[in-house]
C-alpha cells in the first residue's frame, strides 16, 4: 500500500506541487476549436522560450522527452549522412543509435563519463569528416549527474554550420540553458523533471538554421508522428493554424501552472536555489564516506550520482528504503546500473526540506542495513548548508 508520507527523489519524475496538480484538473476542452487553448498555447510557449534562453516560441508536443530526441534526429538527418554524436555518457551514446536508426551514419566523439569533451576535439573530428552537417550532445547526462560545459563545444560547432541538436532534458530549470546566447540549434526538454510538471510534454526549440535543413531534405522524413515537418506545415506557418494531433490539453495547463510558478521565482534564483543545495548534497555524502560520481567541477546542480557501496545490493537497499523509510532514490542505467545512486534535486526536489529527508532515510536505511558511515549525511548536509549561508 501507498504511504501518503512518500517522497520522491529520483531525477525525473520529481514531485508534482499542488497548484500544478490542480490545474490538471481544470475543465477540459477541445483544444483545435478553442480560441482560449490557441492563446494559451502560444503564451505556453513563451513562457518556455524564457526558460530556453530564446526568443522563438517552443514547441510542446504529447510525448514525453524521448518524443522530442526521436522527432529532431528523425527531422534533421538524412540517409547516409554522417552525423556527429559527441558522447560521454548513455544518454550521449544513445543519440547515435538514434541516428543509426534514421539510417544516418553516427560518428562517435568519445570520452570516458566521468570526463568532459574538450572542443579541440570536437575540432579535429570536424576537420577529418568535413561532410558532417548535425552533431547530437548532451547537457546534463542524468545517469551519471555530470553537467557537459556545452557552450563551448556548440562554438565549434558554430564556426564549422553545423547543426546542433541539444539534449536539456535533465538539466533545463535547474542549470542555466542559453539557446540563443549559445547559438544552439535545437534544444529538448521535457515536462517532469527539473520544471516538476507532469509526465508526458516533449519541449522544442528549433532555430531557422535547423528549419532550413529539414525544409531541404532530399528524402522523405521516415516518421510520421515524430515529424517537425508537420509541426511547421500546420502549425507555424500555416494561415489558418490548427495542430497536427490532438495536444493533451491537462498535461499542458499544469506545465502552464510550473512554469509560472519558476517564472514567479525567477530564473536566475532558482538556478542558485539548485546551485546551493546540490552543493551541499555532494558535500554531505562525500562527509559521509560516499564517492560523488562526477568531478565537482563538472557537477550538475540537477541530480547527484554516487557510488553504491561495496557489497550492498542496489536493488534491495532501494526497494527497502522505499517500502520503510518512504522515500524513492534512482538506480542508475544500462553498464551503471548497481553501481551509482542517483539523488534528484531538480524543481521541486530542490528543497531543503524534501532533501534533509532524503539525507534521513538514506542514514535510517545504512545503519539499519549495517552499511558503514563516516558522518551523519542528515547532519552533514544541515552543517554545509548553514556554511553555504555563511558564505
Ligand atoms: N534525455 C535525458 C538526459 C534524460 O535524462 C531522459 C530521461 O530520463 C530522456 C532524455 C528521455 O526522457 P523521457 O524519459 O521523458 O522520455
Amino acid at each position: 500500500m501507498q504511504r501518503d508520507d512518500r517522497l520522491l527523489m529520483t531525477p525525473g519524475p520529481t514531485e508534482v506541487e499542488e497548484p500544478v496538480r490542480r490545474a490538471l484538473g481544470r475543465p477540459t476542452t477541445n483544444p483545435d476549436l478553442d480560441p482560449d487553448f490557441y492563446r494559451f498555447y502560444d503564451e505556453l510557449g513563451q513562457k518556455l522560450g524564457r526558460i530556453m534562453g530564446t526568443r522563438r516560441p517552443v514547441l510542446v508536443l504529447t510525448g514525453e522527452g524521448m518524443l522530442g530526441l526521436d522527432a529532431a534526429v528523425a527531422s534533421l538527418v538524412e540517409p547516409d549522412e554522417p552525423v556527429l554524436v559527441l558522447s560521454n555518457g548513455l544518454f550521449g551514446r544513445g543519440f547515435g543509435d538514434l541516428v543509426e536508426r534514421y539510417g544516418a551514419r553516427p560518428v562517435y566523439v568519445e570520452a570516458p563519463f566521468d570526463q568532459v569533451l574538450a572542443p579541440e576535439k570536437v575540432e579535429e573530428a570536424l576537420a577529418a569528416n568535413p561532410r558532417v552537417r548535425v552533431a547530437t550532445l548532451v547537457h546534463c547526462e542524468t545517469p551519471t549527474g555530470l553537467l557537459n560545459p556545452v557552450e563551448g563545444l556548440l562554438r565549434v560547432l558554430g564556426e564549422h554550420q553545423v547543426i546542433s541538436i541539444v539534449d536539456a532534458v535533465s538539466s533545463l530549470a535547474a542549470d542555466p540553458v542559453e539557446t540563443d546566447a549559445w547559438g544552439a540549434d535545437v534544444v529538448l526538454g521535457a515536462s517532469q523533471k527539473a520544471l516538476s510538471a507532469p509526465t508526458g510534454l516533449a519541449l522544442v526549440s528549433v532555430s531557422d538554421r535547423a528549419w532550413e535543413k529539414v525544409g531541404r531534405r532530399k528524402t522523405r522524413i521516415p516518421a510520421f508522428y515524430a515529424n517537425l515537418l508537420e509541426w511547421k506545415r500546420t502549425w507555424l506557418d500555416a494561415r489558418d493554424r490548427f495542430f497536427p494531433y490532438t495536444p493533451a490539453a491537462a498535461e499542458m495547463a499544469a506545465l502552464g501552472a510550473a512554469c509560472d510558478a519558476l517564472l514567479a521565482e525567477g530564473l536566475e534564483a532558482a538556478f542558485a536555489r539548485h546551485r546551493r543545495l546540490s552543493r551541499a548534497v555532494r558535500v554531505a555524502l562525500r562527509g559521509a564516506g560516499f564517492r560523488v560520481y562526477a568531478p565537482e567541477e563538472h557537477a550538475a546542480s540537477s541530480v547527484t550520482a554516487f557510488l553504491v557501496p561495496e557489497g550492498v545490493d542496489d536493488r534491495a537497499f532501494r526497494r527497502r528504503m522505499w517500502e520503510e523509510q518512504g522515500v524513492m532514490m534512482a538506480g542508475s542505467l544500462a553498464e551503471l546500473e548497481g553501481r551509482l545512486w542517483r539523488v534528484g534535486h531538480m524543481g521541486a526536489g530542490a528543497r531543503e526540506d524534501r532533501l534533509f529527508r532524503f539525507m534521513r532515510a538514506l542514514e535510517a536505511r545504512c545503519r539499519a542495513d549495517a552499511v558503514p558511515l563516516a558522518g551523519s549525511p542528515a547532519e552533514l548536509f544541515l552543517e554545509a548548508l548553514r556554511k553555504e549561508e555563511a558564505a
